[in-house]
């Protein structure tokens, strides 16, 4: 069912950190115009804070975005889906909860982020790949972890350091792998980097440099779920392989 339109001024569609400021700037040029923030996730928040989802003793509420939205006079609509633009009636089609609604907007802002990269090698759909870049993607990373697991995760940047870290305090068996000849250095100096992987190998954290993963291999009896995975040509066991190799429109 498809109920009437409500209007904003200004729509924003994503509820991250580019859609809040956006939001919250213009209110504090204009206190007059009507503002919505449509966003899919259940609350607004900023990635910054993913690894306390997975972190073992954290609280969630560490990485709730607490903007006042409804003293400042923004709607945040949360679980909303927009599922169609129409730029010549300047509406969305959005889905919340099952059924859709038309929303209509004078000015929109897009700031959707993106998507996480995943390589096109044999293996990716399987049960226990994972990826991690918003909140859906660290709750399924924290209801799939086991104890005693052997978990890759591919890419040694920002994100795959926090999420090693965060793994690693669960008890958990941790590899990273990088392509490049050291961890982290698309963000640091290679000094820096060697500092990072002393620090993490005496925390028991596995590190493979200038390493490429070629295939992911299922188990013998669940082909469907990862059992190993081969990086630069020797096979791993492995239970959970995560790509935080970037993102992508
Ligand atoms: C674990 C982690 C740690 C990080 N740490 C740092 C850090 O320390 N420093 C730093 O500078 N950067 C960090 N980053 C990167 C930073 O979080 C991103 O650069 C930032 O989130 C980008 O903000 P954004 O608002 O453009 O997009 P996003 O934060 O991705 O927000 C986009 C929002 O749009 C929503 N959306 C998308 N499509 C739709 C749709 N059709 N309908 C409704 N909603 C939709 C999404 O659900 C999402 O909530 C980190 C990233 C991660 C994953």
């Amino acid at each position: 069912m498809i109920m009437m339109a409500e209007f904003y001024d200004v729509i924003v569609i994503g509820g991250g950190v580019a859609g809040v400021k956006a939001a919250t700037v213009i209110r504090e040029l204009n206190k007059q115009v009507r503002i919505g923030v449509i966003t899919k996730e259940p609350f607004i928040y900023t990635k910054m804070g993913l690894n306390y989802i997975i972190k073992s003793g954290s609280s969630i509420d560490l990485f709730k975005l607490m903007i006042d939205a409804n003293r400042i006079g923004i709607d945040v609509l949360v679980n909303s889906v927009v599922t169609r633009i129409d730029f010549e009636k300047k509406t969305l089609k959005v889905k919340q909860n099952g059924t859709f609604r038309i929303y209509a907007f004078d000015k929109l802002i897009l700031a959707t982020g993106g998507k996480p990269i995943i390589p096109d090698i044999e293996g990716v759909g399987k049960i226990g790949v994972l990826t991690f870049n918003d909140y859906d993607n660290a709750m399924n990373i924290k209801n799939y972890i086991r104890s005693g697991m052997n978990i890759y995760i591919i890419g040694a940047g920002l994100v795959g350091l926090l999420l090693a870290e965060a793994l690693k305090s669960n008890g958990l068996k941790v590899t990273l792998v990088d392509a490049l000849p050291g961890i982290g250095l698309t963000i640091v100096e290679e000094e820096i980097s060697k500092y990072l992987v002393d620090k993490l190998v005496s925390r028991g954290i596995r590190i493979l440099t200038s390493a490429e993963i070629e295939k992911i291999l299922g188990d013998r009896k669940i082909k469907k779920k990862v059992r190993k995975v081969i990086i630069n040509g020797d096979k791993y066991e492995a239970d959970l392989i995560v790509f935080t190799i970037g993102i992508t429109p």
